[in-house]
């Protein structure tokens, strides 16, 4: 037996955690290749399994940052590791899931992310504008969720039969969007339209935006189909449209929240903390309560009678866009009845809130579960959560020790809060 030969070795690792929906797999694939490791990985329904061979220094490097540099969004919660027999594989390979238990973590829905941001915005690219972009680090995970393992068939993305451009990115381990199970583009991804309870609605018009926000110009309420389901959109600085929107809501003077395109417009009318301003520009996309100033820009409608304001940026490119658009804040406020879970289908959204509205900019992705926007307060520095919910739900954490004690468990009655 030579030397070389007793100096290599084979791991299998089942890693546990937020790992799967994350760009975790690929990451794995990048690593294994850089120190000309062979093997494999997959997703099974407990996180992710790998099984790699090589010289022993470089798998402990792996290892090493495998721990260390995992994606941004990934979560490792623990790693099984078990020495096992080679079998002096060729080359690392990305197979597809296996469905065992299904014990595994769901990653949250996590708000744009720069780079999708940067092609969103570049007419040269051929996603210029697109609202669904999204890629491995970015978009929606936990709300078009149906089943698991986070596989695109498991999501409401099912119905979109990738085209050939989308699917030659979905299946380079080298590619931002490898195995993004939203991914989609203009051929093959969900589409806009706008739905009206009195006149025809609009599909597949280019200027679909521009329709849209002349509502909202008009003093008019639309409906916006989010992550978790829709919100309520008005003119911030309209007195006339937020006095409308209070009076068919019922809503005399619970404070509502308001959308604004960039923390530079927030500071205007609002004075920031340190730790408002970094929960604000979280890729979680809280919305933050915070101290009003003296401005007067917003309409005295939206928080009569207190001096605190809950704001938030944009989280969806639907959202940015709309909000490029329009070139004002937005009053965004969750479309639902009193008490009851924010609304996710247009057909629920007409029958229960016809009076307050008739306008929805709408589209075909099914939202599998709702998730209403999570609220935070800074409280001397510490973050408050006032409703733990979109960008953080569903949130999970292991005891270090098992419990002798019995745990009481409540659901949520169908809000994630
Ligand atoms: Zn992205
Ligand atoms: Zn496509």
């Amino acid at each position: 037996m030579s030397v070389e030969y007793i100096s290599k070795k084979r791991v299998k690792l089942h890693i546990f955690g937020i790992v799967q929906g994350v760009g975790f797999r690929p990451f794995v694939y990048q690593l294994a290749r850089k120190y000309s490791l062979n093997g494999y990985v997959f997703n099974d329904g407990g996180g992710v399994v790998i099984e790699v061979e090589g010289e022993d220094a470089e798998l402990s490097q792996f290892i090493h940052d495998l721990k260390l540099n995992s994606p941004s969004l990934a979560r490792i919660d623990s790693i099984e590791q078990q020495l096992i027999d080679l079998t002096n594989d060729k080359m690392f390979s990305i197979i597809d899931s296996e469905t065992t238990t299904l014990q595994t973590m769901v990653s949250p829905d996590i708000s744009l992310c720069d780079e999708c941001r940067a092609e969103m915005n570049d007419v040269n690219n051929r996603r210029y504008k697109y609202p669904f972009i999204n890629c491995t680090n970015c978009g929606p995970r936990y709300t078009i969720l149906n089943n698991l393992p986070y596989d695109r068939h498991n999501t409401s993305m099912r119905n979109f039969e990738m085209c050939d451009t989308c699917r030659q990115e979905y299946n380079d381990p080298m590619n931002r969007r490898y195995h993004a199970q939203p991914i989609g583009c203009y051929d093959c991804g969900p589409n806009l339209k706008i739905m009206n309870l009195m006149e025809d609605d609009v599909k597949n018009d280019k200027d679909i935006m521009k329709i849209a926000t002349q509502y909202i110009k008009d003093g008019k309420t639309i409906a916006i189909k989010g992550l978790g389901g829709f919100h309520l959109i008005c003119d911030a600085t309209n007195d006339d449209a937020l006095l409308a929107l209070r009076l068919h809501k019922q809503r005399q003077k619970k404070p509502l929240a308001v959308m604004f395109s960039n923390i530079d417009c927030i500071k205007k009318v609002a004075k920031l903390s340190a730790t408002e301003e970094k929960l604000i520009v979280a890729k979680e996309r809280p919305i933050v309560v915070v101290q009003k100033n003296k401005n007067k820009y917003l309409s005295k409608l939206i928080a009569p009678d207190i001096d605190r304001v809950g704001v938030f940026l944009p989280y969806t490119p639907l959202h940015e866009l709309l909000l490029q658009e329009f070139k004002k804040p937005l009053v965004a406020t969750s479309a639902n009845l009193s008490d009851e879970p924010i609304i996710r289908d247009d057909k629920e959204l007409f029958k229960k809130l016809h009076l307050v509205v008739q306008t929805s900019l709408t589209h075909d992705r099914e939202i599998m579960n709702a998730c209403d926007d999570s609220v935070v307060m800074d409280v001397c520095g510490e973050p408050i959560f006032l409703r733990l919910s979109r960008g953080y739900a569903p949130k999970s954490f292991y005891l270090n020790k098992r419990s002798k004690k019995k745990i009481l468990a409540l659901g949520a009655n169908q809000k994630n809060t």
